[in-house]
C-alpha cells in the first residue's frame, strides 16, 4: 500500500515567521508531527511519502504513485485542506483525513470528498482504518468511544526520516497530551481530555536518539499544550533528559508551552534550564482578573502574573506569552491594559488575538445556547479575523483596541527596548554546549540583521547601544538576544497585516450591521467562579 501524507498550507500567521526563516534559509518553523506519528502507527510494510505544502507542492509523480492520500489539518489550514482533497479526488485517489480540525468538524472534509474520516486520536482509530483498507472498504468513519483516550506509552517513535530536515527551523516532539485546567475557549481539553497522559522518559529519549542519529542538531519544540500538566512525570523526564543532554553534549536547545503555575515550582524551572530549555510560552490571556475568572482560567488568578513572569525569566527561560481581547464583560481599555502589562513584564514576544469560539469548545456551546455565534462551524478563524460571535461590548471598540495594541507592542523601537530589558534580567544558561563556529548562513543572517536594524532603520542607535549593554551586563545570553532582535523583521510586517485585515473586515461588518444591540450577560463572573 502506497500512502501519500499531505500537510495543507497555513495562511500567513503570527507563527509563520517568513521573514526570519528567509534569513536562515528555512521554509517552515515546525514539521507536521501528527502525520509522521500516523506514518509510524500504520503498518511499516506500507510505503510512505510526505509532502508538507508549506515546503513545496505535491508533484504529479507523487499523486500518480499514491494509493491513498492522508491529510491532517488544523482549523487555520481549512481552505487548503478542502482544495487538496479536491486535487486528490480529481485524480481518482482514495482520501483519508484526520487531525484536530476534521475531528472537530468532520462534515467539512466529508463534504469536500474525503472517503475516510480517521477522527480523535490515531492510536485508537488508525487500527480501524487499517482493517477497513485491508477489507477493501472504500469509505468509513472511525471514532473513539465516548471519552476513550489511548495510552500514549505505546505510541511509536515518529517517522522523522520522512521529513526534509533542511526546510525546518525546529523539530517537534510530544511528551504529553491533555491539560488539567478548564479554560472555556480551549479545544485541547475537548480533543485530549483533562487528565494529562504522558509518554515514558525512555520513550521520549528514544525519539531524541532518533533525531540525533538522523543528524538533527538544532532546536526541538516540546509541543505539549501544557508541558507541566503532570508535574511528577515531567520531573522524571527532566532528570533523565538532563543526563541525556550532558552525554550528547547538548545537541538540542529546547522550548515548550506551560501554564503560569510553572513559576511556583523552582525545582521544575531549574531542571528545565539544566536540560537546555531556553524559552517557554505562557497562556496569560489578559491581566484583567474578571476576564480570567469569566473564562475559567482560575490558575492565572492565584498570584501575581507579573511576579510569575519575572521568576521564570530570572531562572533563565525567556518568556513568550499569549494574550486575548474580547472576553464577555470586558471593560473598555483592555488593549491598553495588555500593552501596559507587556511593557511592565518585558515579555518580548506575545501572540495576541481577538477571542474566537472554536467549534465544540465550552465557549462555543455556551454562545450557541445564547444565540450569539456569528459564523457557522466552517467560518475562518485565525489572528487576523474578527471575533466570530457577538461580544458584550461593541465589536468595533474591541477591534480598534486590538489593532492599536498590536501596533504599539510591535513598534520596532519599543520592541527592541523591551527585548533589551528582558535579556538584562534573563538568567544565564546553566549548560555549556561545546563552542562551534557559526555557519555561513548564520553569519549572513547576522550581517543582514545588523545592517537593517543597525544602519537602515530608525532602530539604529538603540540597536548598537543595547547590543553593547548586553555584552557588558549579561554576555552569556548574547547569541539568544540577537536571535530575538531578529524577530523584529517579522513583526514589522505582521503588524501591518493585522491592521489591514482587521480594519478591512471591520468596515465590511459595519456596512452590514451598522448598529449592534448590547448583549446582556446573565452569567455574572461571581456566579461562574462559585460554580467551580
Ligand atoms: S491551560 Fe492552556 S491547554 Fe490548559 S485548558 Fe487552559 S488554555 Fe487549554
Amino acid at each position: 500500500m502506497r500512502i501519500l501524507l499531505v500537510y495543507p498550507l497555513f495562511p500567513k500567521t503570527f507563527w509563520s515567521y517568513e521573514k526570519i526563516l528567509e534569513l536562515v534559509n528555512r521554509k517552515v518553523l515546525l514539521p507536521p508531527l501528527g502525520l509522521i506519528t500516523v506514518a509510524a502507527i500504520l503498518p511499516q510494510s506500507w510505503e510512505f511519502k510526505l509532502v508538507d505544502r508549506n515546503v513545496r507542492s505535491v508533484t504529479e509523480d507523487e499523486w500518480d504513485w499514491a494509493d491513498v492520500v492522508i491529510f491532517s489539518a488544523m482549523i487555520v489550514q481549512k481552505q487548503d485542506l478542502i482544495d487538496q482533497i479536491g486535487e486528490a479526488k480529481r485524480r481518482g485517489k482514495l482520501v483519508a483525513v484526520g487531525g484536530p480540525y476534521p475531528t472537530s468538524v468532520p462534515d467539512v472534509p466529508q463534504t469536500a470528498g474525503a472517503d475516510f474520516l480517521i477522527l480523535d486520536e490515531g492510536e485508537i482509530t488508525l487500527p480501524m482504518f487499517i482493517a477497513a483498507v485491508q477489507r477493501g472498504d472504500k469509505q468509513g468513519v472511525f471514532r473513539a468511544g465516548d471519552g476513550e483516550r489511548p495510552d500514549v506509552t505505546t505510541t511509536p517513535v515518529p517517522r522523522f526520516d520522512l521529513l526534509e530536515f533542511d526546510a525546518y527551523d525546529s523539530m517537534s516532539v510530544q511528551f504529553s497530551r491533555g491539560c488539567p485546567f478548564q479554560c472555556e475557549f480551549c479545544d485541547i481539553i475537548v480533543l485530549y481530555g483533562r487528565k494529562p497522559r504522558t509518554k515514558t522518559p525512555e520513550q521520549l529519549l528514544k525519539e531524541l536518539d532518533y533525531l540525533y542519529e538522523l543528524g538533527w542538531r538544532r532546536s526541538v519544540f516540546m509541543v505539549d499544550d501544557n508541558f507541566i500538566g503532570n508535574k511528577r512525570n515531567v520531573k522524571l523526564l527532566l532528570q533523565a533528559l538532563k543526563i541525556w543532554q550532558q552525554e550528547h553534549q547538548y545537541p538540542f536547545s529546547l522550548n515548550t508551552e506551560a501554564s503560569v503555575d510553572l513559576a511556583q515550582d523552582q525545582e521544575m524551572m531549574d531542571l528545565m534550564v539544566e536540560c537546555n530549555f531556553n524559552a517557554v510560552f505562557l497562556g496569560i490571556e489578559t491581566p484583567d482578573e474578571e476576564s480570567l475568572a469569566m473564562t475559567k482560567k482560575f490558575q492565572n488568578t492565584r498570584g501575581s502574573l507579573a511576579d510569575a513572569v519575572e521568576a521564570i525569566t530570572r531562572t533563565g527561560l525567556r518568556v513568550m506569552a499569549g494574550f486575548i481581547i474580547g472576553f464577555d464583560g470586558e471593560q473598555k481599555g483592555a488593549g491598553d491594559r495588555i500593552v501596559r502589562f507587556v511593557e511592565q513584564t518585558t515579555i518580548p514576544t506575545t501572540t495576541f488575538a481577538m477571542l474566537q469560539a472554536l467549534p465544540n469548545t465550552a465557549l462555543w456551546h455556551r454562545l450557541e445556547r445564547e444565540g450569539r455565534l456569528r459564523d457557522g462551524k466552517d467560518g475562518n478563524i485565525n489572528q487576523t479575523t474578527l471575533i466570530n460571535f457577538t461580544p458584550t461590548r461593541p465589536l468595533a471598540d474591541i477591534a480598534h483596541e486590538y489593532v492599536d495594541a498590536f501596533w504599539r507592542i510591535y513598534e520596532p523601537v519599543t520592541y527592541l527596548n523591551r527585548v533589551h530589558r528582558h535579556f538584562l534580567i534573563l538568567g544565564a544558561p546553566k549548560c555549556k554546549p561545546p563552542a562551534k563556529l557559526p555557519s555561513l548562513v548564520d553569519l549572513r543572517a547576522l550581517a543582514i540583521v545588523c545592517w537593517r536594524q543597525g544602519f537602515v532603520r530608525e532602530t539604529r542607535w538603540i540597536f548598537w547601544r543595547h547590543l553593547w549593554s548586553i555584552l557588558r551586563n549579561n554576555p552569556a545570553v548574547f547569541e539568544h538576544y540577537l536571535a530575538v532582535c531578529a524577530h523584529n523583521e517579522h513583526f514589522m510586517e505582521y503588524r501591518q497585516i493585522v491592521k489591514d485585515e482587521i480594519e478591512g473586515q471591520l468596515q465590511e461588518f459595519l456596512a452590514n450591521e451598522p448598529s449592534q444591540p448590547p448583549v446582556e450577560v446573565d452569567h455574572p463572573v461571581e456566579a461562574m467562579a462559585q460554580s467551580v
